[in-house]
């Protein structure tokens, strides 16, 4: 059939087995048939009707082992040992045409042995979410898990108010958490540490089996994917918003999609999650969390690797995310190649403008780059209220980048679209009455962010009045 089951059958005794429990009415939604090609997913899971009623029977290669793992994490700063796939199930994995695997993993199957008192349920505005999210975060060229189905229902949910419920099928190289590890760390459940570890290397970082030290090899790997992945963040203004431990993927993708938003105004400590008191996981924090995450990853590594190995591997950190940031920063700013000082001091003066005046982020990074800098008048001065000072800035830039020898094409590196709130709130709003056009609409503007078709289309705008939206953690 070509689907596998490694992690379940490998190390059952990580987790349980557990059958999803359909929803009432469930159709799907929304199917990703570019993903399901590009996995070379069996012939029968093409059809999402024929994946539907794969999942109403016990006996079928999406539900004989599908499986909750057990891991726990660090939430807020708090070990939290009693997490687990409480509500996700992984269903199966494909291998890819070039050898690559992909978890099908379920989420919102129902209630698993790790849900504590909650539902086991998600419901159709954070999966439609994550749905929508995901995918453009992959087009932006941000790791990330993909979405390949998504399934609605008539059954309600019950979060602040009742909801619909749905499911999604999400995919990702594993489903392997920094929380994993903690928790066989912590739980001193030695050997069970040690078969997850060799399974991970074995599968998922064969290249770490050639070093001295192949744990040390693997900490190291993870270190500089979650570096460069958060350097991509913060290039984008985008918020997870729910930095946990349990919600990091050891392969440095985005993963575990709840209160996230990109930023419309640029507002350096912009804070989404509305459980967040203390701004633990705003925007500006992020790659100093994600460095603390790595600490109590590295933690649970502390019986494979010496106290300089980790301290080898967690230095990595900090030079990979700075240069990758600077990077990837100065390159959409057309000035990557130009004077490195002065083109950093640009950039920083640049974020105090738009931050000062309230500015959109995405939006005026789009006009950046769709500006002629031979022009001596900055073309969008007009939007901004204190204009001697962007002249004057305007005039250092447009000089910068003049004097390169040549110009590079910025549009490719500045989205015309991203998949803002407001947007995602109008496709929830038609979705809860089963109209999906609107969501594939945004789909397709995601998937081609960088094409100026959309300069003209109302998705690249920033939404009208600039209200700061909160959102909910685990919907
Ligand atoms: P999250 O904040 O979504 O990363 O979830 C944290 C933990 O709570 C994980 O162990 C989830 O599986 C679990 N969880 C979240 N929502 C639910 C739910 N509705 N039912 C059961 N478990 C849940
Ligand atoms: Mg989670
Ligand atoms: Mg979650």
């Amino acid at each position: 059939m070509g689907l596998l089951n490694r992690y379940a059958e490998t190390l059952p005794e990580l987790g349980s087995f557990i059958l999803p429990e359909p929803l009432k009415d469930m159709r799907v939604g929304l199917f990703n048939t570019t993903l399901a090609n590009e996995l070379a997913l069996p012939e029968p899971l093409m059809k999402p009707q024929n994946m539907l009623d794969w999942l109403h029977s016990p006996v079928t290669p999406l539900t004989q082992r599908a499986f909750a793992q057990k891991y726990g994490g660090h939430q807020f700063g708090q070990w939290n040992p009693e997490l687990g796939d409480g509500r996700g199930l992984l269903l199966a994995e494909v291998i890819d045409s070039n050898a690559q695997p992909h978890d099908l993993h379920l989420k919102g199957a129902g209630p698993t042995p790790y849900s504590r008192r909650a539902d086991g349920r998600a419901v159709l505005r954070s999966t439609l979410r994550e749905y929508i999210g995901a995918e453009a975060l992959h087009y932006l060229g941000i790791p990330s898990s993909r979405s390949l189905c998504l399934f609605t229902s008539s059954d309600t949910v019950y979060r602040e108010r009742s909801e619909t419920g749905a499911m999604m099928i999400r995919t990702a190289p594993s489903h392997i958490r920094f929380g994993h590890f903690e928790y066989y760390f912590y739980a001193s459940q030695t050997d069970k540490l040690q078969r997850l570890l060799d399974f991970t290397i074995k599968h998922h970082f064969a290249e770490s089996k050639e070093a001295t030290n192949p744990y040390a090899a693997l900490l190291g790997a993870v270190v500089r994917r979650t570096a460069r992945l958060v350097a991509l963040w913060q290039t984008h203004g985008f918020v997870h918003g729910v930095m946990n431990t349990d919600n990091m993927s050891i392969h440095g993708i985005t993963f575990d999609y709840g209160p996230f938003a990109f930023l419309d105004n640029y507002e350096s400590g912009a804070v989404f999650n509305h459980s967040d008191h203390q701004g633990r996981y705003a925007f500006n924090q992020q790659p100093g969390i994600a460095l603390w995450n790595l600490n109590a990853l590295a933690h649970a590594f502390s019986g494979h690797c010496s106290v300089d190995e980790i301290k080898a591997a967690l230095s990595t950190f900090e030079p990979t995310f700075i240069s990758q940031y600077q990077h990837l920063m100065l390159s959409r700013m057309g000035l990557e190649t130009s004077e490195q000082e002065q083109s950093l001091a640009l950039m920083q003066s640049w974020l105090q403008v738009l931050e000062t005046e309230n500015q959109d982020y995405t939006y005026n990074f789009r006009q950046l780059a769709l500006a002629n800098v031979s022009s001596i008048e900055c073309p969008f001065r007009d939007t901004f209220v204190d204009r001697e000072k962007l002249d004057a800035w305007w005039e250092s830039y447009r000089q910068l980048r003049l004097a390169r020898e040549e110009d590079t094409e910025l549009l490719s590196l500045n989205p015309a679209v991203i998949p803002r709130t407001h947007l995602l709130q109008q496709a929830i709003e038609l979705a809860e009455n089963n109209d999906f056009s609107f969501s594939e609409a945004l789909l397709e503007a995601t998937s081609t962010p960088f094409d100026t078709k959309w300069d003209t289309h109302p998705f690249s705008k920033p939404p009208s009045s600039s209200t700061h939206t909160s959102l909910s953690c685990s919907s």
